[in-house]
């Protein structure tokens, strides 16, 4: 390890402090540490909750404009600093320096939309008897707990409503990937009030007893389900408030009088982008049988013209998968496909260092191998032969999963008609993961619990108030 490596700090109380405790980050285009990263502990906690119960307090007495004023402040201290943003993302989480740039382009778009909402008062009722308003109040600290996938707009992406509902916020990042949400608490610290934004790291234990704090008004929450479930619970003794998106298992439905050659390099995209670690990624693909040797051809071509390689190397179209973990779990998909379907395309590990998976391509195979049922979060995806719209309906309905689905046809009132009948937070149609800052996300089932974005992801922010006056 280099002498000079950086050891990231966290924003504290308004503070950049170093603690005595690190966490190696490992790039995983050739598993090196990159660099070392403050690693909170119980005292830290303490010291981000306290800090931000006293900000809140004060923030919460600040009006809507000087709140959008600090967002916009925000959005721009972001634009100036893509590029390195961008190049410590490559470097934490894998993805390609294009890819990365795009995340923090999309994290400003999120930042400027909600510096530019608001929430007013709404009159119910003024009648003879009567006055009754509705009123949102913030809700006190937040805490927001993060993934590895999209580091840095999901820090980005829950602050900027956290703190324009007047709330106080405690950031969280996954232990793999902690060094964008740190360096972003560089930027943030000359701009934003002592104590409203506080981060912390942890290498997996402080969950717990973030989640079980009573001074903690709300969890916003972005991972599996596996762990989400454990925040339901820690947090239930409290009844602190629960935003989860979690898991998914999204599938596609290929009718039978789409164009494969038209349609492939989007299907390929959604499932595929970001080295297929999206939360609402095409995960099973349901092609009619009229038309799945010409699928499977198509979306080959396109696997075999694919490169994965190191984010940073010219011509890399996608990076690593960004853990050992992960990587593990992707190859032992692989291996259960190659005994359940055929595959066509990819199907052996690159050759390491690095946690690198080609594109994978795995057809003949059906519901019932792990692969089809389970979330793989990861470039291998499991290509379905049907025949029965209403069988294939009932089959993107058994999952526990029900983050997005999506439907493919020439004929857009037909393929509406199939939507209507699939269960998830969001269904697309000649599309998938189609999202922004204004739509809101929300997953049905073990998918999630509450809403992100938009008006009603804001609103997830705020307590609700009646104000009823007799006359
Ligand atoms: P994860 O659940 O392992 O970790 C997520 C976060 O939870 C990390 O910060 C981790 O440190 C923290 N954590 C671990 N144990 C905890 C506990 N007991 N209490 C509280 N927090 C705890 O998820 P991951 O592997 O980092 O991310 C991949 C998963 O995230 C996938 O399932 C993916 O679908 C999901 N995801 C969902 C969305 C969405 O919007 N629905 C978006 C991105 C990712």
């Amino acid at each position: 390890m280099s002498k000079d490596i950086k050891k990231y700090k966290l924003l504290l109380d308004g503070e950049l402090i170093t603690t005595d405790q690190s966490i190696e980050v490992i790039n995983p285009a050739n598993e090196e540490i990159i660099a070392l990263c403050s690693k909170a502990t119980n005292k830290e906690l303490d010291l981000a909750i306290e800090s931000a119960k006293k900000s809140q307090k004060l923030w919460a007495k600040t009006g809507i404009e000087e709140r959008q004023q600090v967002l916009h402040e925000i959005t721009n201290v972001i634009k100036d600093n893509r590029d390195q943003i961008a190049r410590i993302l490559t470097l934490e989480q894998g993805k390609t320096f294009i890819a990365a740039k795009g995340e923090v382009q999309f994290a400003e778009a999120f930042c400027n939309y909600f510096a530019n909402q608001s929430l007013d008062n709404q009159l119910l009722k003024d009648d003879d008897s009567s006055i009754i308003e509705i009123h949102r109040l913030p809700l006190g600290v937040v805490a927001a707990i993060a993934p590895w996938n999209f580091p840095f707009l999901i820090a980005v992406y829950k602050t900027a409503p956290a703190i324009l509902m007047g709330n106080s916020i405690i950031l969280k990042p996954a232990p793999t990937t902690p060094i964008s949400t740190c360096f972003f608490g560089e930027l943030l610290q000359p701009i934003v009030p002592r104590g409203l934004i506080n981060i912390i790291t942890d290498e997996n234990e402080l969950g717990p007893t973030i989640t079980r704090h009573p001074d903690i008004a709300k969890i916003s929450f972005t991972g599996s389900t596996f762990t989400g479930k454990k925040v339901a619970e820690n947090s239930g003794s409290t009844l602190t408030r629960l935003t989860l998106e979690l898991g998914g298992n999204d599938p596609a439905i290929v009718m039978a009088d789409a164009q494969p050659s038209k349609i492939a390099q989007d299907i390929f995209n959604s499932s595929m982008n970001n080295t297929g670690q999206i939360c609402a990624a095409i995960k099973r693909l349901y092609v009619h049988q009229d038309i799945y040797e010409e699928m499977c051809n198509e979306l080959k071509k396109i696997a075999d013209g694919t490169k994965v390689g190191d984010g940073f190397e010219q011509g890399s179209d996608l990076g690593p998968l960004q853990n050992k973990n992960q990587y593990e779990k992707v190859k032992s998909y692989i291996e259960e496909a190659k005994q359940k379907g055929n595959i066509i395309s990819g199907g052996e590990p690159l050759e390491g260092p690095g946690y690198f998976i080609p594109i994978t391509l795995v057809k003949d195979i059906q519901d019932g191998a792990k692969l089809v049922d389970e979330e793989q979060f990861g470039p291998i995806l499991p290509i379905i032969k049907y025949d029965d719209i209403d069988e294939v309906i009932d089959l993107s309905n058994s999952s526990k999963y029900g983050l997005g689905a999506s439907v493919w046809s020439e004929n857009i009132k037909k393929a509406r008609e199939v939507a209507i009948k699939l269960e998830a937070g969001s269904v697309w149609v000649n599309q998938h993961a189609a999202i922004g800052p204004d739509i809101p996300l929300s997953g049905a089932k073990e998918s999630g619990l509450g809403v992100e974005w938009g008006e009603e992801g804001l609103k997830e922010f705020t307590q609700l108030k009646i104000l009823n006056i007799k006359k």
